[in-house]
């Protein structure tokens, strides 16, 4: 094997275990959220760049949803754990991607929201049938 061979990109599960240790050491952000990245985000370097991508749920097909990853931000691809974090934060706080429900307080992607809670609380506290 040649030594002189270009350092292979980090891998996206590489790049997700160092935000997940930074969240963890920053306390005041509860562990839900954490979740919510390990679930819904990925990264994935290309060229000089980072891209982070959010899965959703799409509904337009038959059950189950299909999850379709999105473009969410742009970031160089030597972006710092700590600016990738700022950047996922930000997607969280947005609320095109995701939302908190008001009966549980849980964030979840948009697509899991229906009118006033989520899928979740539809079916255990509205009788809604999936
Ligand atoms: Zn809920």
């Amino acid at each position: 094997m040649n030594t002189n061979d270009p350092p292979r990109n980090p891998r996206p599960q590489i790049l997700a275990a160092a935000i997940h240790g930074i969240l963890n050491q920053a306390s005041q952000h509860d562990d839900a959220d954490s979740d919510l990245i390990d679930e819904y985000f990925r990264t994935e370097t290309i060229g000089k760049k980072m891209v982070v991508q959010t899965c959703q749920p799409q509904w337009d097909g038959p059950y189950p949803a299909e999850m379709k990853w999105k473009k969410v931000a742009s970031l160089p691809a030597n972006s710092t754990p700590q600016e990738i974090k700022q950047a996922i934060r930000d997607v969280l706080m947005d609320n095109r991607y995701f939302r908190v429900c008001p009966e549980c307080r849980e964030r979840m992607p948009v697509g899991y929201m229906m009118e006033g809670y989520c899928q979740a609380c539809g079916a255990k506290n509205h009788g809604v049938v999936f």
